[in-house]
């Protein structure tokens, strides 16, 4: 697998932050990547500092890949040209494993198949515009029958 390089300008462009740098090199490498305390364990994204303990102890590791979808939307208009070609498409919010909540696409999967607690899984997809890889979400039962 070539990993593409990660441009922090395109980031910055995108109203990103250098401190998600490294989140945006593991979906490089498809890692999903979760900024965590290692004193209690609890999990972040976007990159912060720990509600109990500050940012001595943070550091990025791998989630799972998992989660359930919490709520979504499903968009029918295309509110600009490059998306006419997506609609209609779901805008999902996902609660990962590790407990953050995460904005994402589902994809391969029905419209009328999408529910909240659906369960998903990461699955990375490189962005043309922007050179990021981008993480987005199939239903895991779509995962386990490819394997
Ligand atoms: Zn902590």
């Amino acid at each position: 697998m070539t990993i593409p390089d990660v441009d922090l300008a395109v980031i910055k462009r995108l109203s990103g932050d250098y401190l998600d740098l490294p989140f945006w090199e593991g979906t490089a490498r498809h890692e999903l990547r979760l900024h965590g305390c290692a004193l209690c364990g609890r999990k972040y994204w976007p990159a912060s500092q720990c509600v109990e303990h500050g940012d001595a102890q943070m550091e990025w590791a791998p989630a799972n890949g998992g989660g359930i979808v919490h709520t979504y939307t499903i968009m029918y208009h295309a509110y600009a040209p490059q998306m006419a070609a997506r609609v209609p498409f779901c805008v999902a919010v996902v609660q990962l494993d590790e407990g953050p909540f995460f904005h994402t696409n589902i994809l391969d999967c029905p419209i009328e198949d999408i529910h909240v607690g659906l369960r998903v899984e990461v699955r990375f997809q490189l962005d043309d515009s922007t050179g990021l890889t981008l993480p987005m979400f199939v239903p895991a039962d779509a995962v386990k029958s490819k394997t």
